[in-house]
């Protein structure tokens, strides 16, 4: 397919926000697209050249594109960006200037009016672009972009610029394109299950794309684990009472401590991850700093020989499947040393702790590891400890499917002299009781608060591990705070209420959040949050306001009220509150026949989730029409 086909298709996809006629365009897109090409496309219209995972950013801040489109069309970077500034976005000053120079630039430059890039071609060189490192790499990228503006037309160029600085928001989520993958190849949509499995198992939405184009439906079931891509992470459930967890799990289940850190997937494959991997020595760290892109996320490609040897065999992804392994230095050190495997993948929570006295430290300090520079002196200052509770993949197989208590022994089987915990273990087992009844799960559960923990974990002995999915074989207990509600609601930032008075200061005086409606793929709103935020936090707020703002309501947001202005639907928030009850304004569980939504009442935030949620992993509907009906159980 051509780039100038597509991109008459980015138009159609940027021009509406309904999802079914979402779904109906990238359907007809793929329908149009060769196998080799499908995966390509479903990461471009994410605005990536690689599976959001990989930290592979294409790293060009506005002066550098400018630069490139000036280049290309005979102006200076000043011009350029004088026209950005005008026009408010990057694209549309760059498709001004393509209009302008349509032709004559071709011709002097001996290029032939027709020649057309594909779509693979323009994602080479894209990827070409993100993989400069070392000296000079400014300038070749700047060159590289050039070169492929010029090559392009007007509308081509438009959506492209818009993909090195981080500014393509169409706004389509996975299950969109998942769903649109199924219609393109049978008419409906009932192989999306089935994409999805593969999509859990991988997290590589191109990968699976391409695998379901060209093998079908019997090619997904082959695909498997691998080592180096996350594994769509199992979530737990909630219930009212000890006993209704005994109806669930039977009579012999598995309890452990609910450690409150951050959860981590480890990779290990001692033979060694092809591909980049990230450089992690704190010189590194001082260059990286200033070489960062616009959304703050800096790479750098080292190859494998040229250092940092060990650490290209560990892999460590966040909760939202982000690639943290220069973060956690000392974990990755940890695997190494500690976990007797050839190839593995574990999960757990990492704690920080006090090196002077050894104490495990509350979620704020542990948080404080979640960075991208300092990282060595950080990692001095708060150690980490991982408690491990599941292996999903040991020695080259996929070992998903077998039951809890088998995984579970493995996985004693592979950390060091089972449950003895010396003090330079960063890898430990997380303590499990086999447990019967429901006065046992009470008493384990008061021990682990007075421990200072967050609950407990229940785990049904025979299940297999759920990639990407909550269910009954993982049960949490947490600690109930004041108030009804026993948990909090991660919700999504969708928009933002001006400031009066004295919030005028912060540019902020509210937040429009919602939760995921999972079934619909949609975000629906569910609250006004205007309480519980410190001055800091409501500045935060404003930046992140600032940077994702959107002139107009972003694709698949669901809403009956109007914020000053809405955002990119991309920051989590935990927000607390007193109860869930049902209101006219909000559009989460939207039940026409009373007209009326859920919403939380006295809503404050506790913190933000940005880093380790992504918007889909927000609290869903479903859920919070469970929490809303126990809340009366408890009464
Ligand atoms: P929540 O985020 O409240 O839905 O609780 C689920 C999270 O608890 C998981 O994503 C883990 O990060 C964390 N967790 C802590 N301890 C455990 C454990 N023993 N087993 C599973 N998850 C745990």
């Amino acid at each position: 397919m051509t780039f100038e086909k597509f991109s008459q298709y980015f138009e159609k996809l940027d021009a509406t926000t309904k999802r079914l006629e979402l779904i109906d365009i990238l359907s007809k897109l793929f329908k149009e697209s060769k196998s080799g090409e499908v995966g390509n496309i479903c990461y471009l219209i994410q605005g990536r050249v690689a599976p959001f995972f990989e930290p592979i950013e294409i790293g060009m801040a506005e002066k550098m594109v400018a630069e490139a489109i000036g280049k290309s069309y005979g102006k200076s970077k000043e011009d350029v960006l004088k026209l950005y500034r005008k026009k408010g976005n990057m694209g549309l000053a760059a498709q001004e200037l393509s209009n302008k120079k349509h032709g004559t630039l071709r011709l002097r430059s001996g290029q032939a009016r027709d020649t057309k890039l594909s779509v693979n071609e323009v994602f080479a060189k894209l990827l070409e672009i993100a993989k400069f490192a070392g000296e000079g790499t400014v300038e070749k990228k700047v060159s590289t972009l050039a070169n492929i503006l010029t090559k392009l037309d007007p509308t081509s160029v438009k959506h492209v610029v818009n993909i090195p600085l981080g500014t393509l928001r169409l706004g389509i989520g996975d299950p969109t394109v998942m769903d649109a993958l199924s219609l393109a190849k049978t008419g409906k949509k009932d192989l999306r299950p089935v994409i999805e499995d593969a999509y859990n198992k991988t997290s590589d939405l191109g990968y699976v794309a391409e695998t379901f184009w060209a093998k079908g439906e019997k090619g997904l079931e082959n695909v498997h684990l691998v080592v180096g891509k996350p594994v769509r992470p199992a979530l737990a459930e909630r219930l009212p009472s000890a006993e209704e967890v005994i109806k669930r799990v039977g009579n012999e289940f598995a309890a452990e401590p609910k450690f409150d850190g951050f959860r981590v997937q480890v990779h290990l494959n001692r033979e060694g991850f092809l591909g980049p991997v990230i450089a992690r020595n704190s010189k590194n760290d001082e260059a990286i700093l200033e070489d960062r892109s616009p959304r703050g996320v800096y790479t750098e490609f080292v190859e494998r020989a040229r250092g940092d040897k060990e650490l290209s065999q560990v892999k460590i992804f966040s909760r939202n499947l982000e690639n943290m392994t220069h973060s956690f230095p000392d974990l990755a050190e940890g695997v190494l040393k500690e976990v007797k495997a050839k190839s593995a993948i574990l999960e757990g929570e990492a704690i920080a702790y006090n090196p002077l006295t050894s104490e495990f430290l509350p979620f704020q300090e542990t948080t404080k590891r979640r960075r991208k520079y300092k990282i060595e002196e950080k990692a001095k200052e708060l150690p980490l400890v991982m408690f491990a509770f599941d292996v999903l993949f040991l020695d080259g197989k996929d070992i998903t499917q077998k039951p809890y208590s088998e995984r579970r022994k493995l996985l004693e089987k592979i950390l060091p002299a089972g449950r003895q915990i010396s003090s330079s273990q960063t890898i430990r087992l997380a303590e499990e009781k086999i447990l019967t009844n429901s006065k046992q799960i009470l008493e384990f559960f008061n021990e682990s608060i007075s421990e200072g923990l967050e609950g407990i974990m229940i785990k049904k002995l025979d299940s297999p591990y759920k990639a990407g999915g909550r269910g009954f074989h993982w049960i949490k207990f947490k600690r109930a705070q004041s108030g009804e509600l026993s948990d909090t609601v991660d919700c999504v930032l969708l928009g933002i209420y001006a400031g009066k008075g004295k919030r005028t200061e912060f540019g902020v005086g509210g937040l429009l959040v919602g939760v995921y409606d999972k079934k619909k793929d949609e975000f629906v709103t569910i609250s006004r949050v205007g309480t519980g935020l410190t001055d800091e936090e409501f500045r935060k707020v404003n930046e992140i306001g600032k940077k994702l703002k959107l002139g107009k309501k972003p694709a698949r947001v669901n809403s009956k009220v109007e914020p000053s202005y809405w955002v990119e639907p991309k920051v989590v928030l935990e927000i607390y509150a007193d109860e869930i009850t049902r209101s006219p304004m909000y559009t989460a569980g939207w039940d026409p026949d009373t007209g009326s939504g859920f919403a939380l009442r006295f809503p404050r935030l506790v913190k933000f989730r940005e880093e380790d949620k992504r918007p889909e992993d927000a609290t869903t509907v479903q859920e919070i029409e469970k929490m809303y009906k126990l809340q009366y159980k408890k009464k």
